[in-house]
């Protein structure tokens, strides 16, 4: 995808979801690889408000997360954690989003080490790329939140690797990550483990809340 068209595809879904209440404040950001060979991901500009988020918002960077070209803005403060996720699973687009179910159910969920919320049993589980029935067991692990960010890089690749049939992961009272081979398979993923989160807080609640 050409920086042009992943700079308005992606200020046109910080308008989406700010307008669904994902990523209220200047909350969430949003990435997608315009070149794999060297990697170079577009990626939204870090404190901004995403509902009224514009192409201009968007900034290319590095495989260090450096900022390429127009340097007035600086990238998303966790654009380490999308540089990771898009090397690890060969990802086209990364999608971060702080939605109140994200938020509670990493929190309700959050005990031990290796810590996970299970989803299983679903027929929207089916929006996961891949996943062909509702007996699917999505296994999304719940990471602390650090704000040292290569110290949380780090972290992410380890869970990566331990959990390689995940298609997303939480940090713990902060929100969501999820990816996709292209931007639209990133945004569905959202769409899906959103009502999922709301459906479990809502029938289920989580064991901190028992
Ligand atoms: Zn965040």
């Amino acid at each position: 995808m050409s920086f042009g068209k992943a700079a308005r595809e992606l200020a046109a879904i910080g308008r989406r979801f700010y307008a669904r209440g994902w990523v209220l404040g200047t909350s969430g950001n949003f990435s997608a690889v315009v070149s794999r060979k060297p990697l170079r991901l577009a990626i939204t500009a870090s404190s901004l408000p995403k509902g009224t988020l514009r192409p201009l918002d968007i900034l290319q960077c590095d495989e260090s997360g450096r900022v390429m070209g127009r340097a007035s803005k600086r990238p998303s403060a966790e654009t380490l954690l999308h540089i990771e996720i898009a090397k690890r699973r060969s990802a086209g687009a990364v999608l971060h989003t702080h939605s109140v179910w994200s938020t509670m159910l990493s929190d309700a969920w959050a005990a031990g080490a290796d810590a996970s919320l299970a989803i299983q049993g679903y027929e929207m589980l089916k929006g996961l790329a891949g996943v062909p029935s509702h007996e699917h067991r999505e296994l999304v692990p719940i990471l602390d939140n650090d704000q040292n960010m290569p110290r949380l890089a780090v972290l992410v690749g380890e869970t990566l690797e331990r959990h390689p049939e995940a298609h997303a992961f939480l940090l713990r009272r902060h929100g969501l990550y999820t990816w996709g081979e292209t931007l639209a398979d990133a945004e569905r993923h959202v769409e899906i483990l959103e009502f999922l989160f709301e459906t479990i807080g809502r029938t289920q609640g989580g064991p901190s809340w028992r």
